[in-house]
């Protein structure tokens, strides 16, 4: 790769990092095909996603830009969630059989080159998550895959082509503090919530998180019916046994907080939910939180009251 290839490569990467930051910021969590097609980023009009099989490489870039994993369904063969190796590291299957197919190549040479990529998740209900920047740090041609580090810090010896990126050197290391379940679980969450607190109902993207009903501590699994979607207040009161949440979808305070006087906050934004249902609740039945999770969860709440 020619020094100009190079800096085309980071260009591209960079303002597609950046058009990704930004629709995040927005409160987009998950992308289709159309979404990401036709982007004009750095001078080129370009698709970040592919089509048809795992890998993409745009025509106007020598290295790939991007890989997919399909939503797979609690039970099947999950990649990543499974196929992490005992270094912590997730492995990533080549295309087909053979290592040297033009696509496999592609992936190759982003990782001689350093570069980073995009790692497109399926998630339940549709749609991808984008997992960036990732690096491919090694290759093991005998079981035909890439190793894949998804908590990279931006490798030191690149030079962006844009002073952009130096003046806020930490938004990168932001993105991929997540662990790499932890996207697609909040992403797959928030769209079965339709971006509300299943408590409260409120609705701004950016004080919502999807909590697990099964803690992630105790081996709850990243999965929409192991989950809730919950302001920051309600998750809060939810981890600290403040509210709980019963099997039939009923909020109840703790006796203690019930009675205790403070002001509008705890009133209205408290004490006012006991003894009502839901607000929020997925449309589809089978995503809907999970009664045995609940009531062991539950169980925990009425221990600590
Ligand atoms: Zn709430």
């Amino acid at each position: 790769m020619t020094p100009e290839e190079r800096l085309r490569e980071l260009a591209v990467r960079h303002a597609a990092f950046a058009w990704l930051d930004r629709q995040r910021a927005a409160g987009k969590e998950t992308f289709t095909q159309a979404d990401t097609s036709g982007l004009a980023l750095a001078g080129e009009t370009i698709r970040l996603m592919p089509t048809q099989q795992g890998i993409w490489k745009p025509g106007q870039l020598t290295a790939a830009l991007s890989f997919r994993t399909v939503y797979r369904p609690e039970g099947s063969d999950r990649p990543y969630d499974d196929n992490v190796g005992t270094d912590g590291f997730y492995r990533y299957k080549m295309r087909g059989s053979d290592p040297n197919h033009f696509e496999n190549r592609a992936l190759r040479e982003a990782m001689l080159e350093r570069l980073p990529l995009i790692w497109w998740l399926g998630v339940q209900g549709g749609g991808y998550s984008a997992l960036y920047p990732i690096y491919l740090v090694g290759e093991e041609q005998a079981d035909l895959q890439f190793v894949v580090d998804i908590d990279a810090v931006p490798q030191p010896d690149i030079v962006w082509p844009s002073v952009e990126l130096e003046l806020d050197p930490s938004y990168r290391q932001q993105l991929t503090k997540l662990r790499l379940h932890q996207r697609p679980f909040r992403a797959a969450v928030l769209r079965a919530y339709r971006t509300s607190c299943a408590v409260c109902s409120f609705r701004h993207s950016d004080l919502l998180d999807a909590a697990h009903i099964q803690e992630d501590g105790a081996g709850g699994r990243p999965v929409v019916t192991n989950g809730l979607t919950l302001c920051k207040m309600h998750h809060a009161a939810y981890d600290k046994r403040i509210l709980g949440i019963t099997p039939d979808y009923e909020v109840r305070i703790n006796a203690e907080v019930l009675h205790e006087v403070d002001g509008p906050m705890l009133r209205h934004g408290i004490q006012e939910f006991h003894g009502k249902q839901l607000m929020v609740l997925p449309e589809r039945r089978t995503q809907r939180p999970d009664r045995l999770l609940l009531e062991a969860r539950y169980q925990t709440f009425l221990d600590a009251s």
